[in-house]
């Protein structure tokens, strides 16, 4: 159905909104609101503008970055109620990785074909801006070419506070010591009113605000996130897009927009304070499909998470207004530790094979969007660096790898 077929059969108020959207104009935050309450075939409406956008915005390449996940301890106690992650120095699973484990953990990725490591860790009361500078000249030293993303905002805030340098000399001796970008983590939801409730001793809005401005003043790009599917209210959502627009006007630091669904399992804030279990499948597209109405033409590039979806999911997110994969990390705790359980790495090979399954192109890409490799024909794919070893494989590889063993023995079988 084209989208003016399927707009001529949407809600009025719905059908107004897409249309201004597809016209290029910028939404208000009301909009968001609005079509936050899209369902049935509204929903499917927003969707398809969504995709229509995407396809005007980026044409048909779906990227991914070849990365690795390396969190260099989970010793923190900021005590945010949704983190499962954390832990106390004196609990038997606490971890406070020597510079040689990360410097190991980094070394694997580059053979693996990584071009980035993206290092975040636990709020150390024992730790400060010397332990931070020190990771990333130690990796900086051997791999000067891996790209380095590390430090959210709140760890940013944390070294701040400890080192009494101003803010933005700060941000630099980081950058001067090997800081490639930052993650725009720590965001949540950008709204005091929330904050106070699921992470109160967590950096508030605008200390967020300065520090991911000050990092784009000098130079240094950042992601942005949102964390959805608890306790927020649609007004929550609408007011944080609104916030992170504004800042790209102003700086233009940010390279992409990923909203992270909420994983509920295992954390205080849904066994304790009631939260919601997460956002529904259709919430979840209809928050990709919100982030690229609203943000366009500012932040081009919306990634999901196959890491909070699944890759089923995901697909579905690639046709309803994203238009990056984001990374194959290697390895994952932050998600699987409050519950996630659909892996810790999706080598680049079923990345090329998920974005395929819909029609796609997959694109490699750096860390902020440069192109580094296309994959139109599966014919000339690069063998995988994945390790051999079975367990270490993803699902969908040990899957593939199985089917191939059941060919080649049928092929055996009928052989005699
Ligand atoms: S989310 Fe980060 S800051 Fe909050 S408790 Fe977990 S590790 Fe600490």
């Amino acid at each position: 159905m084209t989208i003016e077929h399927r707009l001529a059969q949407t809600s009025p108020a719905i059908a107004d909104v897409l249309d201004r959207a597809l016209a290029g104009k910028d939404l208000a935050e009301r909009d968001v609101e609005t079509l936050l309450g899209a369902q049935g075939p509204d929903l499917f409406a927003v969707m398809q503008a969504a995709d229509a956008a995407r396809a005007q915005d980026k044409g048909d390449d779906v990227s991914f970055v070849i990365c690795r996940n390396i969190n260099f301890t989970n010793v923190c106690y900021v005590g945010c109620s949704f983190c499962g992650f954390s832990r106390h120095e004196d609990d038997t699973d606490a971890f406070d990785h020597p510079m040689e484990k990360l410097l190991e953990k980094a070394r694997d990725a580059v053979s693996r074909g990584a071009t980035e490591v993206c290092i975040q860790g636990g709020i150390h009361p024992s730790k400060d801006h010397t332990h931070y500078l020190e990771i990333l000249t130690t990796l900086k030293r051997e791999l000067p070419e891996l790209h380095i993303h590390a430090f959210s905002p709140e760890e940013v805030d944390f070294a701040h506070k400890k080192s009494g340098m101003p803010l933005k000399e700060l941000l630099g001796a980081f950058v001067e010591a090997g800081l490639g970008t930052m993650p725009g983590t720590a965001a949540e939801i950008l709204d005091d009113e929330v904050r106070q409730i699921i992470s109160p001793n967590k950096l508030r809005r605008d200390r967020w605000v300065e520090i991911v401005t000050a990092a784009h003043e000098i130079g240094l790009r950042s992601t942005s996130t949102i964390m959805y599917g608890h306790i927020e209210k649609p007004h929550h959502i609408a007011g944080h897009l609104g916030l992170i627009r504004d800042i790209q006007k102003r700086t233009g630091g940010f390279t992409e927009f990923v909203p992270l669904g909420f994983i509920h399992e295992k954390n205080v804030l849904f066994n304790h304070m009631n939260a919601r279990p997460g956002a529904s499948m259709p919430e979840d597209l209809l928050m990709i499909a919100i982030a690229r109405l609203f943000l366009r033409p500012h932040i081009p590039n919306v990634q999901m998470s196959w890491v909070k979806m699944g890759p089923k999911l995901a697909q579905m997110a690639l046709m309803a207004g994203a238009n990056d994969m984001g990374g194959t990390l290697m390895e994952e705790s932050i998600s699987r530790e409050s519950g996630a359980d659909f892996g810790e790495n999706l080598p680049a090979e079923d990345m090329r094979r998920l974005i395929r399954e819909i029609g796609r192109t997959p694109v490699q890409r750096s860390t902020t969007y440069e192109i580094l490799a296309r994959y139109d024909d599966p014919e000339k794919d690069p063998p995988s660096l994945e390790p051999q070893t079975e367990s270490e494989l993803s699902g969908p590889t040990r899957w593939r790898l199985a089917r191939e063993k059941f060919a080649t023995r049928a092929a055996k079988a009928a052989s005699y």
